[in-house]
């Protein structure tokens, strides 16, 4: 048994030490913690950039939180409706994002940014799909706005892409369907 770990050892060993050899990665991922998306979100990265993606950098309400910050705190619109609590917790996923993806620009070379919401989000709390969807369209593209801004020339080489991880029958992870946002803007 021992020697048969040995030969599996050395017949990897070529890839991972490759692999151990480089910080290189095609893409950076910002997500919800919502356990029901991941496996879904995972494996639509994993078929786009095999074995290639840095951790996901996951937090509760996904590119939904990013946009409280990047709306309410940066281009404030009415200060009395924002809650103190959420601002506080938006800046600092906002900060954190944007530490993560000048570390994943410089020193992995990313080439793709992905940003998702997904339906039914304890983030949003919106309870009509339709209304909630064309919310979170409009706080990824603001995300991506800002974060292309924020971050010249970081990002000037990485292509954004904006989903909706929309899992409206939620029966399996390959049930949700990964809708695209497009942007005017690349
Ligand atoms: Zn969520």
């Amino acid at each position: 048994m021992k020697g048969r770990n040995v030969i599996v050892s050395e017949a990897v060993l070529p890839v991972a030490r490759e692999r151990m050899n480089s910080h290189s990665s095609d893409a950076f991922v910002v997500s919800c913690i919502d356990p029901r998306f991941h496996a879904a979100i995972h494996q639509f990265i994993q078929a786009k950039h095999p074995g290639s993606f840095d951790s996901f950098l996951s937090i509760p309400g996904g590119a939904g939180i990013l946009a409280y910050a990047t709306t309410n705190l940066i281009n404030p619109r009415d200060s009395q409706t924002v809650d103190a609590v959420k601002i506080s917790r938006a800046t600092r996923a906002l900060v954190t994002t944007i530490d993560a993806l000048e570390v994943a620009s410089t020193l992995h070379n990313i080439q793709h940014l992905y940003l998702f919401c997904h339906t039914n989000c304890g983030g949003y709390r919106i309870p009509k799909r339709y209304c909630e969807m064309q919310q979170q369209k409009r706080d990824l593209l603001s995300v991506k706005d800002f974060l292309q801004e924020a971050m010249t020339p970081y990002l000037d080489a990485v292509t954004p892409h904006l989903y909706i991880a929309d899992g409206h029958s939620m029966q399996h992870p390959d049930s949700v369907v990964m809708r695209k946002i497009v942007s005017s803007k690349p």
